[in-house]
């Protein structure tokens, strides 16, 4: 078993759907990405930062799922990180109303010492500046960095963001903001142009449309599970970063053939995570949930067909 280090906001969210509105409630790259990534049964820390006004119950939540979160540092006078965004009708695509970084502005991750070896290291949204500091932390190059990120680092801290994904082997990000990074509206391009920045695998997701993962010149797809109920998509993104990580820290094999296994982990957690507000779904997933729509998503892709 391999040990995961998952960086990312721990954050306050609210949310506005066709659906319903909510207030501040539990979100945050990190809290996705490990909530995603305890179904693996394997030994995974948060590093991130929240403020005085961040509940107990949450951190809680976080440790009865076997999450270290001795890396989660409580600055008691500050501000938790803020977000709120309103989904367009489609649910595929949003707008951002607010980010406050508040005690994210001055940041300073610590690594626990005993995930300083750590095997995969899973690089959440948030500045590029504490990813590179979480990555120059590691005792050991990890067997894999992977990179998540958004639009917003690339309007704020492009040069940054650059420098962090130089050095990492995965970059999992959405179609809009591949196209962003790249100026290029082809995502084979676009993909294309990313491995030129260093990473040696490019997954670009693509909300309900699945997503794809490049390795050079060979590419893999999965799609989105068709679900009836699709209430809220915030932290889908993460959640499939969480079931990727999680699932090569299980298995410790990085080879393009495993990564297609991580691929469809991520979709099928990812499409539970839709289903409720914010984390609601995936506080509450098991694993006979999860096997079962292993399955469904089997049956969905798999078919015979004869070449002649
Ligand atoms: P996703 O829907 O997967 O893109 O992720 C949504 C989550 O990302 C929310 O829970 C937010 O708290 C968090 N988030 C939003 N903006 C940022 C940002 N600029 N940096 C880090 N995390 C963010």
């Amino acid at each position: 078993m391999n040990k995961l280090v998952i960086v990312g906001t721990v954050a306050f969210d609210a949310i506005e759907t066709p659906f319903g509105k909510t207030d501040k409630i539990l979100g945050g790259a990190a809290t996705f990405i490990g909530l995603a990534a305890s179904h693996f049964n394997i030994d995974s820390s948060i590093v991130s930062v929240v403020g005085g006004d961040f509940p107990q119950d949450y951190l809680d939540l976080l440790s009865n799922k076997n999450i270290d979160i001795s890396g989660i540092e409580t600055v008691k006078d500050g501000k938790t990180f803020f977000w709120s965004g309103r989904y367009h009708n489609d649910m595929n695509s949003r707008d951002t109303l607010s980010t406050e970084l508040n005690v994210l502005a001055d940041f300073r991750p610590v690594v626990p010492q005993d995930y300083r070896d750590a095997e995969i290291v899973m690089l959440g949204n948030l500045h590029p500046m504490v990813q590179m500091d979480v990555l120059n932390q590691m005792s050991k190059k990890p067997k894999m960095a992977i990179l998540d990120t958004m639009n917003f680092w690339m309007d704020n801290a492009l040069d940054d963001l650059l420098q962090v994904i130089k050095r990492v082997d995965v970059i999992t990000i959405n179609d809009e903001e591949a196209r962003q990074l790249t100026g290029e509206y082809s995502l084979v391009v676009a993909a294309r142009k990313i491995h030129e920045m260093g990473p040696k695998y490019v997954v670009i997701k693509k909300g309900e449309h699945g997503a794809l993962l490049f390795y050079n010149d060979n590419v893999f797809y999965a799609p989105a599970l068709p679900l009836e109920e699709v209430f809220d998509p915030t932290g889908a993104g993460d959640t499939f970063a969480g079931g990727f990580a999680g699932y090569l820290a299980k298995t410790g094999d990085i080879s393009f053939e495993n990564l297609k296994n991580a691929v469809i982990y991520g979709s099928t957690l990812a499409s539970f995570c839709v289903e409720k507000f914010g984390t609601q779904r995936m506080e509450n997933l098991d694993n006979e949930d999860i096997r079962r729509r292993l399955l469904q998503f089997k049956n969905l892709t798999q078919f015979e067909i004869e070449l002649t």
